[in-house]
């Protein structure tokens, strides 16, 4: 494969599409990429309501010239993604958010430019999205057994090969007119204490963080004091020691608490912050650029990765 985004990959004009990782340190002043930047968006490759381009758009529309696409569990938005940043004269950081659990909670690690054919990291999305595939099914049973829903009409909700989740059940059950939107779906139907939950296999968060590393990418934990409190400081410090790079304490489900304590971890360890909107284009009330990633980090995040390179325009 010779994809934009990968390292060393030349085109007639090396200095412009190629990033050599670890040198943006010396190119202070000649940085490729704009601010402010958005580093955690969906498409219909997971639970966003936008293809990859159509994300891309509404981004630049926000005014946003940097951008990561961050799909649950999947590299399959890339490609398009990269192109429609091309047009658009934009920098693209291709993203993904890999499912990870400790114990009941589900834990969102984002990763950045890493080799999206990592042998171990290809397996570990393709076991999550089929036991997702495989989730959805039973939870869309036992909904029918009290509803009037069909597996069809979640797989109408999806596009072939997305990764599969709660939000396309939700979009199923509003196109039956069983909910008003996909919050309400959540706190009702798909909630976690009700009947028709059914967990997804994934990884605990040091192994996901610890296979995107060795895949050359940058982990960062997605929103990490959301309501579900912090996760405990063993944990985090596993993480760390894995190669956890940072945290997204720009996020609205982030709580004052949290952020504080994480603040200190950051400044201790020198750690990297993002802010990003988490857009789902219809599917959340969030918008791009509501929280957004400064360019010391995004550098620091393009010089930290060995996996894969941007998309400059
Ligand atoms: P799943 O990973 O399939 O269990 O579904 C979790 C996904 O649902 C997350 O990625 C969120 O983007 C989305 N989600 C969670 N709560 C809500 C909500 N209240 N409204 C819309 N989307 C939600
Ligand atoms: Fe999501
Ligand atoms: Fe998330
Ligand atoms: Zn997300």
């Amino acid at each position: 494969m010779s994809a934009v985004w990968e390292i060393g990959s030349s085109t007639a004009d090396p200095d412009v599409r190629t990033a050599e990782p670890g040198t943006l340190g010396g190119m202070q002043g000649t940085r490729r990429f704009e601010g402010p930047s958005d580093l955690h968006l969906h498409s219909t490759h997971s639970d966003g309501t936008e293809s990859p381009a159509q994300v891309m758009q509404s981004v630049h529309r926000h005014g946003l010239r940097t951008a990561a696409l961050t799909d649950h569990d999947t590299t399959s938005g890339w490609a398009e993604a990269a192109e429609a940043a091309g047009s658009l004269g934009m920098t693209l950081l291709p993203g993904m958010e890999l499912s990870a659990r400790h114990e009941w909670r589900s834990v969102h690690v984002l990763a950045y430019l890493f080799d999206p054919d990592h042998p171990e990291l290809r397996a570990m999305t393709d076991r999550i999205r089929s036991s997702r595939l495989d989730r959805a099914r039973i939870m869309a049973d036992r909904i029918a057994r009290d509803y009037e829903l069909h597996w069809d009409d979640i797989v109408a909700q999806t596009i072939d090969g997305a990764t599969v989740g709660r939000p396309h059940i939700a979009d199923a059950l509003i196109a039956r007119g069983l909910v008003r939107d996909r919050a309400e779906a959540f706190s009702s139907i798909l909630n976690p204490q009700g009947d028709y939950y059914v967990a997804l296999f994934a990884p605990d968060p040091v192994t996901a963080v610890r296979i995107v590393t060795d895949a050359g990418g940058v982990a960062v934990i997605a929103h990490p004091a959301g309501r579900a409190g912090l996760l405990p400081h063993r944990i985090l410090d596993g993480m760390l020691e894995a190669g956890l790079a940072g945290f997204e304490l720009g996020h609205r489900e982030n709580l004052a608490g949290g952020i504080r304590t994480l603040r200190r971890i950051v400044a201790e360890r020198d750690l990297i912050v993002t802010g990003s909107s988490d857009y789902h284009g219809l599917g959340k009330p969030n918008l791009p650029g509501e929280n957004t990633t400064t360019d010391d980090m995004v550098a620091r995040i393009i010089q930290r990765a060995t996996g894969s390179a941007p998309v400059y325009p």
